[in-house]
């Protein structure tokens, strides 16, 4: 099946995918980040986090069993904010897997790594809020019934922080256009592996779609991305782990003169110790930043949160880049999995905010404690 994907399909393997997923069903291993009485595991974050880690083993680990992003993000935050009748339409069909949702945030002509500033506007009309705006890199939204909507509502709110909202909108909706789906680097590009340019042109809904609060839609976000960053944490070890033991077998079976596999060279056994050392040390601050965001809530944990966002990514990208390179013009072709996690999570630097932003947040956390206030 990985093989099929590899070779760039999606849709094709949705028969064989959906088999698999029934049987995690009837295996009771159901979604198991989300709560019992949703039908999933109600693991927490620190219990999760192995979990995650075995999934994120295979491109296909977290979508089998129901706890791929964003749909996983998009239920913390139904569960958190949605009002009864809006769990009852779209976060109980979600956790069963009967459909797919997308979080509709970045603008092409904004800097997606201020999510206060955007163009995209939501007025009141009538009982229903009309939304006007162009978003991209929607991650899903082909094939999704909902997008979350992130929007501005109360433009003249004196804080940047509590101008937009959160709406629900129906992917049927009129006036919710999906242009394209954007060819991007390592990623399949179509159904759940998409990732979307969406107009909003005089898209209407009914004022009950509101998620949570008037106003408070970036603090919802954030809310989101806190668990939605360690996840995606937790599911880059286990890239780094697969990649570890295909770079330790390669380094072993591999001869680069008779009787001398490559593993015999200096260069190659301290990229095995450094891969080892970062790989654990990356593993002991996820399980860190999940022990605290159990314990006191995701705002608590913002600093942890925000280094094993950059720390991760970067040990990610040197252990798969340390393993194309022992595997040689092998690590390269599409046969491997390593040439495709190497293009695929380049982005792992940029999506869900971008190394410089996170190390920024840390830097002026810690300042703060000698009384340096940075201004963001
Ligand atoms: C694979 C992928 C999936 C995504 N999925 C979604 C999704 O589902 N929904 C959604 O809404 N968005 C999604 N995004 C968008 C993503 O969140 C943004 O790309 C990200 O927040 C960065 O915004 P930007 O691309 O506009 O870059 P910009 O904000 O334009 O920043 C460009 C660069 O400037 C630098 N920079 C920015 N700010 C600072 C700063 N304060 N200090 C120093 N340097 C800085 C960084 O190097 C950054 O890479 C996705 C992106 C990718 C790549």
């Amino acid at each position: 099946m990985e093989s099929g994907f590899l070779l760039g399909s999606f849709r094709e393997l949705l028969p064989e995918l959906k088999e698999k997923r029934e049987k995690v069903k009837a295996l009771g291993l159901w979604a198991p980040q989300a709560p019992e009485k949703l039908g999933g595991m109600g693991l927490s974050l620190s219990e999760f986090a192995p979990v995650s880690e075995e999934l994120g083993r295979t491109p296909l680990g977290h979508y089998v069993f129901n706890s791929q992003a964003p749909d996983a993000g998009n239920m913390e935050i139904l569960i958190q904010h949605g009002t009864g009748e809006q769990k009852k339409a779209w976060l109980e069909p979600l956790v069963r897997g009967e459909i797919r949702s997308c979080f509709s945030m970045t603008e092409p002509e904004f800097p997606g790594s201020n999510p206060t500033w955007m163009s995209t506007t939501a007025v009141k009309e009538g009982s229903d809020y009309v939304i006007n705006g162009h978003k991209w890199f929607t991650s899903a939204a082909d094939g999704a019934t909902f997008a979350i909507v992130m929007a501005i509502t109360n433009p003249d709110a004196a804080r940047e922080h509590h101008r937009a909202s959160q709406i629900i909108v129906p992917t049927n909706t009129p006036g919710f256009r999906r242009a394209r789906n954007i060819p991007v680097m390592g990623h399949v590009g179509e159904d759940y592996t998409s990732h979307a340019e969406i107009f909003y042109e005089n898209c209407r809904v009914p004022q009950q779609n509101l998620l949570g609060e008037e106003g408070k839609g970036f603090a919802i976000a954030q809310q989101r991305l806190g668990p939605g960053r360690i996840h995606h944490c937790m599911r880059w070890i286990g890239i780094c782990e697969r990649a570890f033991e295909l770079m330790c077998g390669r380094a072993a079976k591999r001869e680069i003169s008779p009787g001398q596999p490559l593993a015999s060279r200096q260069i190659v056994q301290e990229w095995i110790a450094e891969s080892r050392a970062e790989i654990n040390a990356a593993r002991f601050l996820v399980l860190d930043a999940a022990h605290k965001i159990d314990r006191e809530g995701s705002h608590a944990a913002r600093q942890e949160i925000s280094l094993i966002k950059f720390f991760v990514a970067n040990v990610l990208q040197k252990v798969l880049d340390r393993a194309i390179q022992v595997h040689g013009a092998l690590g390269l072709t599409d046969d491997l999995l390593l040439s495709h996690w190497y293009r695929q999570e380049r982005g792992a630097r940029i999506y869900d905010g971008p190394d410089e932003v996170h190390k920024a947040v840390v830097a002026r956390m810690i300042l703060k404690e000698y009384s340096v206030n940075i201004s963001t």
